[in-house]
């Protein structure tokens, strides 16, 4: 049975056999609630009539909007059954299920290579210009005026995101500014500099599918703004180390064979006071193999997931095997090594899936790790329809997942992210003893729950310096 057939099955179970007569809106609330059930639990509408609350309901004499809310406790309950005993209160987001009609193609290139090349007139003459344009001679290439005139094609923002056309610009405004972390969040002191936005990744997690407003990926070419950038605030923190990367709004190495910019990156920043981090789901470390000596100040650090995950998640990335690999080839040449469990998605096999990816760390990366972080998947709630829409397969996004009305993130019940904390806490540190792990995006108490007390953003900070425990020569 296709998709189309089941949800008009469910229009008339809801109607016909439920009898609820209420709006439009409260009945996509039961649609959607029917669907994910029957697509989390893997069974058919007549499977989910077997269910003896649902047989109960069915059998009562209530009209109207009585009707309708016991309904919706009843699949409320067979859809979020962690969060119905263990919170007290917890909002849902049920927006209304818009399944694409045919089949989804992202159709990117990979190794990556532009459709299209825009080029800002103000950058047009400046030499990192020329060696992208000269890069690829047959890549049409095309000046643009102003940076703010960009107007994204809409029509692209469900298959390839405009990720296929390199916007080449003259970036003046937001250069660097501290990581928003997330209300309520224990935060790390982080800064984000944003050289690049856009990536020629596409994970379906990605925040950058609802929060991007530019038509393709931008590189900056005026470099000089952003070493000046860095200066005024290395200048302003008088003396404290900083934390800073460029791996937010970009894949920090994604593209680095094309950009060149961790090469000016490493030797700007190289014996400053900064803590800089490259964060990559790739294995494009050339030009960092090109540094002769690598320096104590700078971490490099991939995202790790099982290999299932990133196979059907995070297309157009290196794969796990390809991840550790660079990882030991940098460690072996002396360069800090990072790794973030972010995001950690939390399935029936999860355990036995994350703990063989930290035994297969620990068997990979012999040298000093810097840090690890862990987080567990969450994302705002706008991004719930674009999934839907571009990964129509993905059957991750229907996790039990709940919406925090404080900053509109849908995150799993506090039952189950402690739950994967403490795991994840115990075998690293038996698989890699020493290293600093930090929680990412986390509310305090959350902390507390898993390391037993919270720690200051002093004392998280500390543990990323290069006297920390990952960094003792
Ligand atoms: S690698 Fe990072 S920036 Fe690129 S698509 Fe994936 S999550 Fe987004």
């Amino acid at each position: 049975m296709n998709t189309t057939e089941i949800l008009e099955k469910i229009d008339s179970f809801i109607r016909d056999e439920a009898g609820v007569t209420t709006g439009v809106n409260k009945k996509e609330e039961l649609r959607r609630l029917i669907y994910e059930i029957l697509l989390v639990r893997g069974i058919t509408l007549d499977g989910l009539k077997e269910d003896a609350d649902l047989r109960s309901f069915l059998s009562r004499k209530l009209e109207g909007g009585r009707r309708f809310l016991a309904l919706k406790e009843v699949l409320v309950r067979l859809r979020y059954p962690v969060a119905v005993t263990s919170e007290n209160d917890f909002k849902l987001y049920l927006p209304r299920l818009r399944l694409p009609s045919g089949p989804v193609t992202h159709g990117l290139s990979h190794p990556f290579r532009p459709h299209r090349i825009f080029v800002q007139k103000e950058v047009k003459n400046l030499p990192f210009t020329e060696r992208i344009v000269g890069r690829f001679p047959d890549v049409p290439v095309t000046s643009f005026g102003r940076l703010k005139d960009l107007v994204p094609d809409r029509s692209r923002l469900l298959t390839d995101m405009g990720k296929r056309d390199l916007y080449i610009v003259n970036e003046n405004t937001d250069i660097i500014k501290p990581c928003p972390c997330t209300t309520g969040a224990l935060g790390c002191n982080y800064h984000i500099l944003n050289l690049g936005f856009g990536c020629p990744c596409d994970c379906s997690y990605c925040y950058l599918q609802h929060y991007s407003n530019f038509p393709g990926i931008l590189l900056p070419a005026n470099l000089d703004n952003f070493f000046s950038a860095a200066d005024n605030l290395l200048g302003e923190s008088a003396g404290r180390f900083v934390r800073i990367g460029t791996g937010e709004f970009f894949d920090s190495l994604a593209l680095d064979d094309i950009t060149g910019y961790s090469t000016a990156l490493v030797e700007f920043f190289r014996d400053r006071k900064v803590r800089f981090e490259f964060k990559t789901k790739t294995a494009n470390i050339g030009n960092l193999l090109g540094i002769a000596d690598a320096p104590a100040n700078i971490v490099v650090s991939w995202s790790l997931n099982p290999a299932h995950i990133v196979g059907s998640e995070e297309l157009y990335t290196a794969s796990l095997d390809e991840r550790l690999a660079a990882a030991a080839t940098l460690s072996t040449r002396g360069w800090r090594v990072g790794f973030h469990f972010d995001p950690v998605i939390y399935y029936r096999e999860w355990e036995k899936d994350y703990f063989a990816v930290i035994d297969d760390l620990a068997a990979s990366v012999k040298g000093k790790i810097a840090w690890i972080s862990v987080g567990t998947l969450r994302f705002y709630r706008k991004l719930k329809p674009i999934v839907e829409q571009r990964f129509p397969s993905d059957k991750y996004f229907y996790g039990e997942f709940l919406l925090d009305p404080a900053d509109n993130k849908m995150r799993y019940p506090r039952i189950i992210r402690t739950h994967v904390y403490r795991k994840m806490l115990e075998k690293l540190r038996s698989a890699l003893p020493g290293v600093p792990v930090y929680l990412c995006m986390e509310e305090p108490s959350v902390w507390k729950e898993v390391f037993g007390s919270i720690p200051s953003v002093r004392e998280v900070e500390s543990s990323f310096l290069p006297h920390g425990p990952g960094f003792e020569q």
